[in-house]
């Protein structure tokens, strides 16, 4: 047992980033156990973590070589690389030439590795000509980046994970990390049992397991959270709990936020949110109270109408009591995906070039334009995740090639996503699995190498990189996808752009993007992380430093004056309403043991056993009403579609509301529990996030 290698790695699930000790047994199979020595998790995986080698052992449902069909009538076919690239290229030339660069669409994933994100981009930027790459991070943290531009000057999360143990007050908002961030959680309880002064509050719409394991549950009405912000704010300023001196020296808008908290009474608020005064009173005591106050937040906030409103809101708490770069301080927003971060590190949005430069900035263009050396970057922005498959649906876009993600379980109006697909003139999909329902609609399908078939670098959610070794051959003719991209280019005409020896020098070449920037990494190699992880930025000039664990200590901002920039916004939610046909707010959100659309974690027997099957949390007495009783089949109904599921009758929900997890798709042979048929199309005005969280619906009895 001795001799079998072992390999430091990263989770490859959520953004939490915990190390993970891989043991090669031989024969493609691995075993996995939690990195002891690793700063994240010291050892602790959740349940998702400790069970990932079945995922990497079990190649039952592994695409193993290329296919492709000449139309959709037809059964895929087995085909060579060579073929395949060449079909797509000529596509993709075609259409290029016939209709313009903005005529081809890639969407990728927070779960590529920063190097893929790095070409992909590339490719489409700085070569394609168009801006048409978006990715599933668009889902899920593009509100929080905006917000934190907005407020710091950079999407720059300005925390880590060492400030939960320095903290007095935790205030966890739109998140339930006891089951979606369980390592993190788990320091955080750690602390708790070591500290039992600290105070955590939760503000959410369910009784999750994290708002049962806090001091005060915050319940709100969802979409209220805005209103709840302000009205903690107000407890602030009216009782003088600010800090002064900071509002003065290093923000701008404190009056503008002033303005706006006072044009609601306590009392309204209260009522408008469904919480009582005495507890917001008591959540903004505790707040100013702390030493080091911490505030969370997730997909609550996030995926939501007004979800760049709700962050600003949260973060203006950290910033009018100062509590901020300083230790056990700051507004943190928990990424979900593992590589989210990376992927806007290396521009992976379409609004965003490499290293955070803006692609509506001409000067960052032009710097982008002459370090690649392709054509003329475009100064439109590219269509984001949602926009890409209207463009689909309407025609305007002809060709997508979707890598890495399931959009057709994970995209909001899954009728209006699969019309589109079906709309499409030409689909590549990529993957590593043939259970994802997006294959369906492929032309070419391309088989990918998975976590630790292939090397890399990934960011987690508190800025820390980290190094993913390559540690068994990937099966059959599956590539790593750097390679694929790369082959794609060559056949395409770009080849000597794209002409890597090693992952190493995709790498560097990043790296070298960000020099001068506010993520600057000039000073991290693959030899470096080979070594340890590190936080950036870590220019080259501080090559002997350890990376940045906490930013703006000096209390710099990255605004053009060094301000933090203070927001009043509005507070009214822009949800669709609900009305008498669909009187009820439908809630979207995780189940602790499965990942997304279950690929990966819907074949691990163990991980199905925790909750083998969608369910309809519903209140007792909506319930009651309708003649529903516990476990019942019941039809959801919405707007758009319908869903048939089992109804679990809880008061973990408020009455009004329903809650409906986002994993399952057709799996089951049917819409049984896909949450997407009901979900809209309706995304904040500024990150173009979609609003999961707010759908009105009707149950029925079936
Ligand atoms: Fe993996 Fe996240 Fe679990 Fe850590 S908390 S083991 S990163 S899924």
């Amino acid at each position: 047992m001795n001799s079998l290698k072992k390999y430091k790695t990263t989770c490859c699930y959520c953004g939490v980033g915990c190390g993970i000790v891989v043991t090669d047994t031989g024969n493609g199979r691995i075993h996995v156990e939690g990195d002891k020595e690793h700063p994240v998790n010291r050892g602790m995986l959740c349940s998702k973590g400790m069970n990932l080698h079945y995922t990497v052992n079990d190649k039952t449902d592994r695409l193993l070589y290329p296919q492709m069909r000449m139309n959709r009538s037809m059964p895929m076919q087995q085909t060579s690389w060579d073929e395949a690239l060449e079909r797509t290229a000529a596509v993709f030339k075609t259409f290029i030439a016939k209709y313009g660069p903005d005529s081809v669409g890639f969407y990728v994933s927070g779960q590529c590795l920063t190097e893929e994100y790095y070409l992909w981009n590339k490719l489409m930027k700085g070569f394609i000509g168009s801006n048409n790459i978006d990715t599933n991070s668009r889902l899920c943290m593009s509100s929080a980046v905006v917000a934190y531009k907005l407020s710091l000057g950079e999407d720059a999360v300005p925390v880590c994970y060492d400030d939960i143990e320095a903290s007095d007050c935790i205030l966890v908002e739109g998140a339930n990390p006891a089951w979606c961030h369980p390592i993190l959680w788990r320091r955080v309880e750690a602390h708790r049992a070591a500290n039992p002064d600290l105070k955590i509050i939760t503000v959410d719409p369910r009784r999750t397991q994290t708002a049962t394991s806090s001091d005060l549950h915050l319940q709100i009405n969802p979409g209220t959270d805005v209103t709840l912000n302000h009205a903690i704010a107000r407890v602030l300023i009216e009782r003088n709990w600010i800090d002064n001196d900071f509002i003065a020296n290093h923000t701008d808008g404190f009056e503008e936020l002033s303005a706006k908290v006072f044009e609601r009474t306590l009392e309204e608020s209260a009522l408008i949110c469904g919480v009582s005064v005495d507890d917001i009173q008591k959540a903004a005591y505790w707040i100013a109270q702390a030493k080091g106050f911490l505030s969370m937040w997730t997909m609550g906030l996030n995926q939501s109408v007004i979800g760049v409103n709700k962050n600003l809101s949260l973060i203006n708490l950290s910033l009018i009591t100062g509590k901020i770069g300083k230790p056990g301080n700051g507004p943190f927003s928990l990424t979900g995906q593992p590589n989210a971060m990376g992927g806007r590190e290396v521009g992976g949005l379409a609004n965003m070039l490499a290293s955070h430069r803006d692609i509506l900035n001409p000067e960052h263009r032009a710097e982008m334009e002459n370090f690649w050396g392709g054509t003329k970057i475009s100064d439109k922005m590219g269509l984001t995740a949602t926009e890409m498959f209207k463009g689909l649906e309407s025609g305007k876009l002809k060709a997508i090639w979707i890598a890495c993600t399931n959009p057709m379980v994970s995209l909001p109006d899954a009728r209006m996503a699969e019309a589109a697909m079906k709309n499409a003139r030409f689909v590549v999909v990529q993957d590593i699995s043939s259970r994802t329902d997006t294959i369906k609609f492929a032309d070419v399908v391309l088989p990918a190498a998975a976590w630790t078939e292939k090397e890399g670098t990934m960011t987690n959610a508190e800025r820390r990189v980290s190094y993913l070794h390559k540690i068994g051959e990937a099966p059959g003719e599956t590539l790593a996808d750097a390679e694929i991209i790369c082959r794609f280019a060559e056949k395409m005409g770009w080849g000597a752009h794209f002409n890597y020896k090693n992952f190493g020098e995709i790498y560097q070449e990043y790296t070298r993007t960000t020099e001068g920037t506010n993520i600057d990494v000039t000073g991290v190699s693959y030899n470096l992380l080979k070594q340890n992880t590190v936080q950036w930025p870590y220019p080259a000039k501080d090559r002997n430093a350890k990376g940045t664990a906490r930013l703006f200590e000096d209390h710099q901002f990255y605004t053009a004056n060094k301000r933090a920039k203070i927001h009043g916004v509005p507070d009214a939610n822009e949800s669709e309403s609900t009305n008498n046909n669909f009187p009820l707010i439908l809630l979207t959100g995780r189940i602790r043991d499965q990942w997304h659309t279950m690929t990966k974690t819907g074949r691990v027997n163990k991980l199905k056993q925790h909750i083998p099957m969608p369910f309809l949390e519903i209140h007792p007495h909506d319930a009651q009403e309708r003649g529903i009783e516990n476990e019942a089949i019941v039809e959801i109904k919405g707007k758009r579609g319908s869903v048939k599921v089992k109804a679990k009758l809880t008061d973990e929900v408020k009455p009004g509301n329903v809650f409906l997890p986002m994993h399952w798709g057709r799996v089951l042979g049917n819409d049984f529990g896909r949450a997407n048929n009901l979900t809209n199309n309706l995304v904040d005005p500024k990150s173009k996030e979609p609003d999961f969280k707010y759908s009105a619906v009707e149950v029925v009895k079936y």
